[in-house]
């Protein structure tokens, strides 16, 4: 069981691996590393595990923070649903969201975005009947990006020598579509804004509208969710609790409320870390997913810092865009509701993604760029059984830090009369985009409460209330450093800033650090094993 550091727990004398954080790169780390005989300690500064796979529950309801759908687990021989299967023991259980996963709503027009690639384009060409060469030209694009991202993922994996050697050739092709921006390679198949706009209608799961983002990333998230959305079944808190076991299988622990304050490097190499308390606890490997600006920026003794020239490096990375998101419970159960399990991506009318983030960041009154509406008890079906007579739904925007940053200082749930009658303001705004679109919940919100991006600096410690870690624009992809392997000895990275942000990114990135501490290809043992 997932234990809090303030209460009593039972620690070893040494680690064979501490890894800082508890998302999921860090649990497919320590499940990798456990599953290979070491003995590891995942330390949570949260009083929750999981990081943004977590929930919180509240007023009888629970809420889920990171995960809305994942996609490419519906399959059972699929390499993620196998990757998955590894580090949970195939405890995991998937809910597919059926036919239509994301509904794209621009003004009064829905677009549905249907499961398999053949539905998904059928139902676009319905749309855009003048558009089909774009439409095919688009996912052949889409499935170019996928290939040449196995090589270009893998290779940070690799031994040093081996990378030096080889490096170049297995990054070439990714980078080439790595360099272009999303809007860039869409115009070059169409110069329709109306389809453009609906293609580049997930955006808002990386954080970068269409001509700030590189395509490689738009690419990624599209062919994700190709073959249709699942949910966890037992919702997201399913995670840890299925990862958990295989840990402390070992001999290993996770352990909240506890928060690394340094990591001691002595000789040259990570040896252990200082938690909150000055308590020092020991390893032979230290591993962080705590995100590279926390590692660097504030984990590090300078003196390590200046001689690597770790700062150089985070001048070269941006944080990503931070968010808001109104938390709704409500009276009657998904059925009674007639709750949808798709998503819904809504845009105001005007066709320039761009344009409208930018209108918005200079003034908060303008439109939203993007609201996102997700139905989570209606995707997951444990959850009636679990909350008899109950919904949840969460609603996303994009939310600038600056907007909340005169509050930065006061004290969560203290912060003050203004500070809720401004998130109150943003609350209803968003209530009335769900009404427009779902008329029947009119009267039925038992309950709302809106998080900001200082609610996400206060429990997940991104200082600028990042959603993504690190933003994916075009210059990410050429940043050798952002690899498991950092320049100090037995000290790694993990986690969505060494892929790319989304609980498969932060999946993958936990195989590849374990893949570069055991010197062999995790994930081709994996799928060696099922098969
Ligand atoms: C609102 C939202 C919705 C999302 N929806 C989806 C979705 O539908 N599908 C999808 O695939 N992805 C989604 N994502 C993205 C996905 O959740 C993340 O990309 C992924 O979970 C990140 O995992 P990670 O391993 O990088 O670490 P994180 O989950 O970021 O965890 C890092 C952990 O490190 C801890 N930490 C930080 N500093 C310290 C310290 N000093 N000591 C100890 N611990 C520390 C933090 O508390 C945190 O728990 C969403 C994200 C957000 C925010």
């Amino acid at each position: 069981m997932v234990q809090s550091y303030k209460q009593k727990h039972q620690l070893a004398e040494h680690y064979d691996t501490i890894l800082i954080g508890s998302g999921m790169g860090c649990l497919a780390t320590g499940a990798c590393l456990a599953k290979a005989g070491q003995k590891v300690l995942l330390l949570e500064r949260h009083y929750t595990a999981g990081g943004y796979t977590h929930v919180f529950k509240r007023r009888g309801y629970e809420w889920d923070v990171g995960i809305h759908y994942i996609g490419e687990v519906n399959r059972e021989q699929g390499v993620l649903r196998q990757l998955f299967d590894y580090v949970t023991d195939g405890e995991l259980k998937w809910a597919d969201m059926g036919e239509v996963y994301d509904r794209i709503v621009i003004g009064d027009k829905i677009y549905d975005f249907r499961k398999g690639v053949k539905n998904w384009k059928d139902e676009l060409k319905k749309h855009f009947p003048d558009e089909h060469e774009a439409i095919d030209k688009y996912v052949d694009l889409v499935f170019e990006a996928s290939k040449a991202s196995r090589t270009f993922f893998s290779e940070k994996a690799m031994p040093k020598a081996m990378q030096t050697m080889l490096g170049g050739q297995m990054r070439k092709s990714y980078l080439q579509l790595a360099r272009k921006s999303t809007l860039e390679v869409l115009q070059s198949i169409t110069t329709n804004k109306e389809l453009i706009k609906v293609l580049a209608g997930q955006y808002g799961d990386y954080g970068l509208p269409p001509a700030k983002s590189s395509f490689v990333m738009h690419a990624s998230i599209s062919k994700h969710y190709f073959q249709g959305g699942c949910f966890p079944e037992g919702g997201s808190a399913r995670i840890v609790e299925t990862v958990e076991p295989i840990i402390e299988k070992a001999g290993g622990t996770i352990l909240t409320n506890a928060e690394v304050k340094e990591i001691i490097i002595e000789n040259g190499k990570a040896v252990g870390v200082r938690l909150w308390d000055d308590n020092v606890l020991k390893a032979n490997n230290i591993v962080s997913g705590a995100g590279i600006i926390n590692t660097y920026q504030k984990m590090l003794p300078d003196p390590y810092v200046k001689k690597f020239k770790l700062s150089q490096q985070l001048d070269q990375v941006t944080p990503s865009a931070a968010h808001a998101c109104l938390y709704i419970g409500l009276n009657g159960t998904p059925e009674e509701l007639n709750l949808p399990k798709a998503n819904y991506w809504v845009y105001p009318d005007d066709l320039d993604h761009d344009g409208l983030v930018a209108r918005y960041e200079k003034d908060l009154d303008a439109p939203f760029p993007v609201v996102y509406i997700s139905f989570p008890a209606a995707k997951d079906p444990t959850w009636t059984e679990r909350y008899p007579g109950k919904s949840t739904i969460d609603i996303i925007t994009v939310m600038p830090f600056e907007a909340f940053e005169k509050w930065e200082d006061t004290r969560w749930k203290k912060r003050g009369e203004a500070y809720e009658s401004f998130k109150d303001n943003l609350s209803k705004r968003l209530l009335e985009v769900l009404y427009k679109l779902e008329p029947q919940l009119e009267g039925k919100v038992d309950c709302y409460e809106l998080s900001s991006p200082i609610t996400t600096k206060h429990f997940m410690n991104y200082d600028r209330g990042e959603l993504y870690g690190i933003d994916h624009d075009p210059e990410r992809y050429e940043k050798r450093f952002l690899q498991p392997r950092t320049p100090i000895k037995n000290l790694y990275l993990t986690g969505q800033d060494i892929v790319t942000a989304g609980v498969a990114g932060a999946l993958f990135a936990g195989f590849l650090t374990a893949s570069t501490m055991l010197g062999k290809n995790v994930v081709k043992t994996v799928l060696k094993q099922t098969k």
